[in-house]
């Protein structure tokens, strides 16, 4: 059996200027926390797959029904991702060729709407996503999109507000889910409103779909027409989306992903989100989504005993998102100090944030990076207490001295770890 690739002396022999950048960002991750709640360290079997010969293959349609001949190989790789996606999650249908979660919630789009047709999502602002009907993005510009919102007091989706919008609006669609949402989702309540006012229901679990594979949180699966997400944050695949839905719907969206919104499928990331989900059956996997969650919670919990004020109070899953206003730091600065000091992670509007996107009153938190490292709740605690030195470091004095314990967690817990 011969594997081709990856082979990093060809790429440093033809071009060393881009080998430098893989090595630097290699040096990176290893060097820094990362906090990004959508980033995570995937597998060096993923890795694998992804650096294969499958990038070579063009296989318009599905398995046994290609544009192209030569496509058995690769048929085989994606029937068995989705028949793993179809196990794994419990549904009926699953197409795996979405080059990424906005390229999922393009197709869903396509399936279901009209230009014009009215869409009923969260809003960015409170902690939707741009696909979710903003004005910069396809989905507003095409389409006409109403937001529901959380509630000012305690910042949980405000389920009142979502029906009567449905009721007055009457919504072709309605989405669930968002990039900075700190809590569980009432998805059953989403379902009623969708059935009374007959509207298809789309839960874009991009950012939680992983804490669903590992069984650590409820799922969507039973309640939403089609569920998209992305297959590179808490899930730890390759970066990519997928979609999974009800039987009904299978055809219809299969043709909305190809050939509506896209042409040939990636079939190296197809096959490594099949390594993926294979990975996430594993009680290995499950266990890491639960530390995943644990270890947000002791992150919160650690920066809310330094003055940053945890939205809503707390989190039930990776991540969280921390009101800086009451220790006086915008969320654009504390992002650079962190930055400073070797903590990477986002600044973030809060709900109702009075300044704009660009400075913002928060930050957002991840834990699926350093939890794939190893680290626990008491890591968290020293993560927690590291970051509230660094954003009150205004002239820079003490970003050194954060470094320091920077470098003592990741040396403990090392990315990538050397063999
Ligand atoms: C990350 C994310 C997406 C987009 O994924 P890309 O792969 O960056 O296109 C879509 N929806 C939500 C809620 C997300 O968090």
């Amino acid at each position: 059996m011969t594997f081709w690739g990856p082979d990093f002396d060809a790429l440093q022999a033809a071009d060393p200027e881009i080998a430098g950048v893989v090595t630097d960002e290699l040096a990176r991750l290893r060097s820094g926390l990362q906090l990004i709640a959508s980033e995570n360290f995937t597998s060096p079997a993923v890795l694998a797959a992804l650096g294969s010969t499958l990038s070579n293959k063009y296989a318009e349609g599905y398995p046994g029904k290609r544009y192209y001949g030569g496509c058995e190989v690769v048929d085989v790789a994606e029937q068995i991702g989705i028949d793993r996606a179809k196990e794994l999650f419990g549904a009926d249908h699953a197409n795996l060729q979405p080059h990424s979660g906005a390229s999922a919630n393009i197709a869903v789009y396509g399936a279901f709407m009209q230009p014009g047709d009215t869409v009923l999502a969260m809003s960015l602002p409170h902690g939707g996503h741009l696909t979710h009907g903003t004005k910069v993005s396809f989905s507003g510009k095409w389409f006409n999109a109403v937001h529901y919102g959380v509630a000012q007091g305690s910042e949980h989706i405000d389920y009142d507000q979502m029906r009567d919008l449905a009721r007055e609006h009457k919504p072709k669609m309605i989405i669930a889910g968002g990039s900075a949402i700190p809590r569980l989702i009432d998805f059953a309540a989403f379902r009623e409103v969708a059935d009374e006012v007959g509207a298809v229901f789309m839960v874009d679990a991009a950012h939680f779909i992983g804490l669903v594979a590992g069984k650590a949180i409820p799922s969507p699966v039973p309640y939403a027409d089609v569920v998209t997400f992305t297959t590179h944050k808490v899930l730890r695949g390759p970066r990519g989306g997928a979609l999974v839905c009800k039987a009904e719907h299978a055809a219809k969206l299969d043709k909305a992903v190809f050939p509506m919104m896209q042409g040939g499928p990636l079939m190296h990331a197809v096959a490594a989100k099949a390594v993926n989900f294979k990975e996430c059956m594993s009680a290995d996997y499950q266990a890491y989504t639960r530390q995943v969650i644990a270890n947000a919670q002791a992150l919160t919990e650690s920066l809310a005993a330094e003055g940053m004020r945890p939205v809503t109070g707390g989190t039930d899953t990776h991540l969280a998102l921390l009101d800086l206003q009451g220790i006086g730091v915008s969320g654009r600065d504390a992002e650079a100090r962190c930055d400073r000091a070797g903590i990477v992670l986002n600044k973030n509007a809060i709900p109702y944030d009075p300044q704009p996107a660009s400075v913002a009153s928060g930050v957002r938190v991840g834990t699926p990076a350093v939890t794939t490292q190893g680290m626990t709740e008491g890591d968290m605690k020293e993560i927690g207490s590291l970051i509230g030195r660094a954003v009150r470091d205004e002239d820079g004095s003490a970003a050194e001295e954060v470094r320091r314990g920077v470098d003592a967690l990741v040396q403990a817990h090392p990315a990538y770890p050397r063999a």
